[in-house]
């Protein structure tokens, strides 16, 4: 019963429908449930208004009043959104008005799939007007209503059919789809932070080779360039490591993109997702060209080697033998891990050699990493001491 599985909605619901309104489970949560799978948040629809939600709960959160969502905070916070629909778009991304409306069976008219468009009161009884269910029974995305019209209302919901697809392993329907073809144009009028977030829930999903081959498909042409099995088959051995930016890694990989940084301006990635690609890309490049150095090893970071090992083998079809415990043992076994584990510092050069602060130290103590690295100096002052005077024969 809800009462156990979503305490916190439940709750919400209760309370609205003790006040005379009319309150269900929606969206997202409802599909999961269906699917008999935890679902992600629980979201609540009401013909409350956001002011009347706001004065029967002691505390709330004006989050997208605007759009009429209030979050309120009882045991967890639940977004409590009135029933709406939307008016005309105009910028294919944001209806120009939002209109409250009395009735669900509107507000669910106005959402993107029939799986998303189902409601669940506090009984547990399903309020399914477009079949919703027996298309999740089927594993079609199918949209709500003419897909043409709503996707040129909104472009995003082609992006959103094409990562739940990756995401649940369903199939796009087939009017669906074919609105897709018809409207992939729009989608380059949506903003690119939010094409960003759709691609890395792409590369987060279980079907990563389903998304990225819909996703170019739709973004780029209708006809796939290059062979698409070989595309779809690497995608999908896909690992992201717990780090998003390694999809923008493997997605430049895959392109044979040299403009990286093109391509990552264009996303508007922030620096440091920058910073990992062009690391994982530069230990690709040296693994290229023979085993890595002592010194690569050295100085790349643990989890950029193991993104580099394993891109290589899988797009460039490089029998590498790096796998994580090599690189762990091969990293272990050099005998310092940063510059700053180094037993001498710049004060200690300048004693020695009896000069001024300058560029110079900088040059000494990158020879001499690369010397510790390699085993030629070990890390103790007073070998450190004697290499010194005998590299610098002063
Ligand atoms: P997730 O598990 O990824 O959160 P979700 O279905 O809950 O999936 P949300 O983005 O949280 O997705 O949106 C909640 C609900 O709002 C959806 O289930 C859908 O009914 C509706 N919705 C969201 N975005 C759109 C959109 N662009 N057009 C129409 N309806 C939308
Ligand atoms: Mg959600």
């Amino acid at each position: 019963m809800m009462k156990n599985r979503w305490p916190a909605a439940y709750q919400v619901i209760e309370k609205l429908e003790h006040a005379g309104f009319d309150a269900y489970v929606v969206g997202g949560a409802v599909r999961d449930f269906i699917r008999g799978v935890p679902a992600n948040d629980v979201d609540v629809t009401t013909n409350a208004t956001p002011n009347e939600v706001k004065q029967l709960f002691e505390h709330t959160i004006d989050v997208g009043i605007e759009h009429g969502t209030v979050l309120v905070v009882v045991k967890e916070s639940i977004e409590v959104t009135t029933f709406r629909s939307e008016d005309t778009y105009s910028d294919y991304r944001r209806p120009d008005n939002v209109m409250f409306v009395r009735s669900l069976q509107e507000d669910l008219q106005r959402r993107d799939f029939t799986m998303n468009a189902m409601a669940l009161t506090k009984k547990d009884e399903l309020i399914d007007y477009f079949d919703g269910s027996s298309d999740i029974q089927k594993k079609l995305i199918r949209a709500v209503g003419d897909p043409n019209k709503r996707f040129s209302e909104d472009a995003l919901r082609m992006l959103r059919a094409i990562r739940f697809s990756a995401q649940l392993d369903f199939s796009l329907h087939v009017n669906t789809l074919e609105a897709i073809e018809m409207q992939h144009k729009l989608i380059g009028r949506v903003s690119l932070e939010r094409v960003k977030v759709e691609l890395e829930k792409i590369w987060a999903s279980d079907h990563v080779g389903k998304g990225m081959y819909l996703f170019e498909t739709s973004m780029l042409a209708i006809n796939f360039p290059g062979d698409w099995k070989t595309y779809l088959d690497k995608w999908n051995r896909f690992l992201m490591f717990e780090n998003v930016a390694n999809g923008w890694a493997f997605f430049a990989l895959m392109q044979q993109s040299n403009d990286i940084n093109n391509l990552l301006n264009f996303y508007k990635c922030s620096n440091a997702e920058k910073m990992h690609v062009k690391q994982v890309l530069l230990a690709v490049e040296k693994l290229k060209k023979g085993l890595w150095t002592t010194y690569d090893l050295f100085q790349f970071k643990e989890e950029v080697l193991l993104s580099a090992a394993n891109y290589a083998q899988i797009i460039l079809d490089m029998h590498t033998s790096y796998e994580k415990d090599d690189i762990l043992r091969l990293k272990a076994a050099i005998p310092i891990s940063c510059s700053k584990e180094i037993a001498i510092n710049g004060n200690e050069l300048m004693e020695w050699k009896q000069e001024k602060r300058g560029p110079w130290i900088k040059e000494v103590l990158e020879k001499l990493t690369i010397a510790i690295v390699n085993g030629k100096v070990e890390n103790e002052r007073a070998h450190i001491k004697e290499w010194f005077f005998h590299e610098y024969d002063n």
